[in-house]
């Protein structure tokens, strides 16, 4: 690792903890040149491979751009984007691969995205799934029905938001 300050390639461990429930690792080094000292952080990387063939590292940004749109006009804000991003990775990495397909993280999406909106959870499973009639949307909400996720569930408990969204 090369200081950050005098580009001496050589540092030596300081300090060492996990961070992020063991996920990440920050290591404090000293620099044996200039004896400054900085800090890294290590964490196993999550690849994604693409439909060609090709892998890139897992990406929470990649995720909120993709469910972005599905989610134009509805209430949910800059925190709820960090969180559904963090939970889609939390959900790959849970299964302990290394590598994981691309529609892997399209499925990733699907049960927390459904959680946080029912709306943009219906208009990103209807893009991602590909739905091509109204009897595949009917599908869909029959199950949404049947099973209501749990903001449904607080929505339905708290009248000032369910009124708030009949104004809209
Ligand atoms: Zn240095």
């Amino acid at each position: 690792m090369i200081c950050p300050f005098c580009r001496h390639d050589d540092s030596r461990v300081v300090d060492s903890r996990p961070a992020e429930e063991g996920t990440l690792i920050r290591r404090r080094r000293e620099c044996t040149s200039c004896s400054r000292r900085f800090t890294t952080s290590e964490t196993s990387v999550l690849l994604i491979i693409k439909r060609s063939g090709a892998t890139e590292p897992f990406s929470r940004e990649k995720v909120i751009a993709g469910v972005r749109k599905a989610c134009q006009g509805r209430p949910i804000n800059d925190d709820d984007f960090a969180l559904l991003a963090q939970r889609v990775e939390e959900a790959l990495r849970a299964d302990g691969q290394a590598e994981v397909e691309a529609h892997e993280v399209g499925m990733a999406i699907l049960a927390p995205l459904r959680e946080l909106d029912e709306v943009a959870y219906l208009r990103y499973a209807s893009v991602y799934r590909n739905f091509t009639s109204l009897e595949d949307f009917e599908g869909e909400i029959a199950l949404l029905r049947a099973a209501p996720s749990r903001s449904n569930q607080q929505e339905t408990a708290a009248p000032a938001v369910a009124a708030n969204n009949a104004q809209q």
